[in-house]
């Protein structure tokens, strides 16, 4: 379990709440796209005008580095993506039919969805998109296009597209199935489950105290009858894009900020070229350790919800700077870390005498890639080996200038009237639901992930399938647990103390409600963020009925979330976070199994199809994500940069199309 990146509710589902925040351009356009049940933002770049020259070298050739990785994460969700999506661009460029027929807008919505997912599955469900267009529309446009404009696994495309019984699903996490064999992602080839676990169980040394990220930049094969592993690298799988991600770390780290900067972008150079996980564990050490930069980023296989196993990581980028005057908020919650530690629910023995090197801050982001584009996580907390955030510590960061955008694009879309119960509580939220969202996401990633300890001996991935889940609980729970402490009135973070109301009474709703319009009827829940949600909300309703702590009340035949009782919610909260951490700190497996089946997964078809009803009418996309800014440089006549600047006209089809055609690190 060592995946952890978080996602605030409120902005993705569309609460609307005020948000202060600074330099804020008035007229900015938000949105710029909607299409299928996605809606495509912009979000601005305050502060980046303010950064020395230097800097602002540094930040663009890191996101030209971000910008060359792309395609590695369309192939790694699927083998055939990179070749179906120069075929549908080819089409889409060279079409010179009625492009307001239905067919067209059909395939257009195809081509949107294909390029919002990096791939033919959906980003959030991992099913694959079912096109509304005809075989017969994409067989008549494939051969009119030009020789060489597209490619020679033509069949292999077309069953991925129409048969939809091919590649069905891209991470399959169905218990009981052969999970490596029914996921149509491009991590395993011609392997079974059974012959990879074996595989990693034999390198394994379970004694080791500083395990390599095992699986974490390779595909596993079967060569001549045996298993082994493609490593990413130079000179190896996806090679070529790492030459270029490369070259342009090469050139950033001549503007690097200091010299242990410098040698953190040397260390990550040097595992692009060795592939060697030890390697990467020297990197990211030094990227712990680092928290006086101003410039920061992650780039390469990071997070590994993209493999039903847990082990190989989804490449991506993000590019960002600290927002030093909101970077307060963090610093005055890490400098009190073991404060929190010392004062949560939980059991003594779960505790770290010493909570390490909790270092956060609010960042603005420049660039977003691979797996955290479009749709982008708000917050960050890496790295994600177990022993180094225990030795060195992590670095935990909320990306204000995402939330901001997500915030400012949900303003009247209606949700509020829709489905908070009534007026003050819909001020409440209006008032307070940015702060305390924001400081949730604060809350979970600077101190949630990082509290706790295993009990000795306690393998770390004991939690199987359920350990994202559990571990996502764990730090909700330890953020709402004190969001409502008189700690945040003494530490000046909030200035009300029934503030975190707001926060508690959005959680219930989604995590009861509003969350399942992401689900198709008759589906269950299955991201782990969502099951999370969804366990903790209804533990605290079933495990508060007594005292009628949530009401559920019907009006108009609608229902609405009442909270009675606010700080008997606040005490179950606490109640389940010491349940939590003793599953986890003691890996208890069957009590997890029981905690996620029981409340987690299933979903009652009476409440579903009233959420679903009720938010057709209000016409909210249930996603969201975002086109990049564009980044000029400005040169002088000897072809020295002056400035960089950035702009923000670039519409979303236009944005991916340049991509494509600018950064091709696997399609040239
Ligand atoms: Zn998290």
């Amino acid at each position: 379990m060592r995946k952890i990146t978080a996602m605030a509710t409120a902005a993705l589902i569309g609460i609307s709440t005020s948000s202060m925040y600074a330099n804020e351009d008035k007229n900015f356009n938000y949105v710029t796209d909607r299409f299928a049940d996605i809606e495509v933002l912009r979000y601005q770049v305050p502060g980046f005008n303010e950064l020395s020259l230097q800097q602002k070298k540094l930040v663009y050739y890191l996101t030209e580095a971000a910008l060359w990785g792309r395609d590695i994460l369309w192939d790694q969700n699927y083998k055939y993506n990179l070749p179906l999506r120069q075929m549908l661009e080819a089409v889409y460029l060279n079409y010179d039919g009625d492009r307001n027929s239905d067919e067209y807008k059909a395939f257009e919505k195809y081509l949107k969805q294909v390029w919002f997912a990096n791939g033919i599955h959906h980003h959030y469900s991992n099913d694959k998109f079912t096109p509304e267009f005809s075989r017969e529309f994409l067989e008549k446009e494939v051969a009119k296009l030009p020789e060489g404009a597209y490619t020679p696994v033509k069949a292999e495309i077309f069953e991925a597209i129409f048969n939809p019984a091919v590649a069905a699903k891209k991470v399959n996490q169905a218990a009981g199935e052969d999970l490596v064999v029914t996921s149509a992602n491009n991590l395993y080839e011609g392997v079974t489950q059974q012959e990879v676990e074996d595989y990693y169980n034999a390198l394994k040394n379970p004694s080791d105290p500083t395990p390599i990220s095992y699986g974490l930049n390779t595909r596993v094969v079967k060569e001549n009858g045996k298993v082994t592993e493609q490593v990413y690298k130079i000179g190896g799988l996806y090679g070529e894009a790492i030459e270029k991600i490369v070259e342009n770390l090469s050139e950033a780290a001549k503007y690097a900020e200091n010299d242990r900067q410098k040698a953190i972008i040397e260390a990550l150079i040097e595992f692009y070229k060795n592939g060697d996980l030890k390697q990467f564990d020297t990197y990211s050490i030094l990227w712990a350790e680092d928290t006086d930069s101003q410039v920061d980023f992650i780039n390469g296989f990071i997070e590994s919800y993209g493999d039903p196993l847990g082990m190989t990581g989804a490449w991506e980028s993000i590019v960002n700077f600290k927002n030093i005057p909101a970077s307060h908020r963090t610093e005055v919650l890490s400098k009190s870390a073991q404060w929190f530690e010392d004062n949560s629910p939980v059991d003594k023995s779960f505790k770290k005498d010493k909570v390490k090197g909790v270092s956060a801050k609010v960042i603005t982001a420049a660039i977003l890639a691979g797996d955290s584009y479009p749709a982008t996580p708000i917050g960050i907390n890496l790295p994600n080996a177990n022993w180094i955030r225990a030795a060195h510590g992590s670095k935990s960061v909320t990306i204000e200038n995402i939330t901001d955008a997500y915030d400012k694009a949900s303003q009247g879309n209606g949700f509020n009237e829709e489905f908070v119960i009534d007026q003050p509580t819909t001020e409440l939220l209006e008032k307070y639901l940015f702060i305390t969202d924001n400081l949730h996401t604060d809350l979970h990633e600077c101190l949630g992930h990082g509290s706790g300890k295993l009990l000795p001996g306690v393998d770390p991935d004991a939690l199987k399938a359920h350990g994202s889940t559990i571990e996502e609980a764990r730090a909700d729970l330890f953020a709402l647990y004190y969001l409502a402490d008189p700690k945040m009135i003494e530490l000046g973070l909030l200035d009300n103390p029934d503030a975190y109301k707001a926060e508690y009474y959005k959680y219930i709703l989604n995590g009861m409600m509003t969350q399942l319009m992401r689900i198709e009827p008759g589906k269950d829940v299955e991201e782990a963020h969502m099951r999370n949600r969804k366990l903790i909300a209804e533990w605290a309703y079933r495990h508060g009925q007594k005292d009628n702590v949530i009401e559920l009340v019907k009006k108009d035949g609608k229902t609405y979330i009442k909270i009675n009782d606010y700080e008997a919610l606040r005490n179950l909260f606490g109640e389940l976070l010491a349940e939590i951490q003793r599953i986890r700190s003691t890996g208890d497996y069957p009590a997890a199994c029981e905690l996620v089946e029981e409340y987690a997964v299933k979903v009652d078809p009476a409440i579903h199809k009233e959420v679903l009803d009720r938010y057709a009418h209000l016409n909210i996309a249930p996603y969201k994500g975002f086109v990049n800014p564009v980044y000029h440089t400005v040169k002088d006549s000897d072809g020295n940069i002056t400035d960089i600047q950035v702009t923000y006209t670039e519409e979303y089809p236009e944005q991916m199309l340049r991509y494509g055609r600018e950064y091709p690190g696997l399609t040239r």
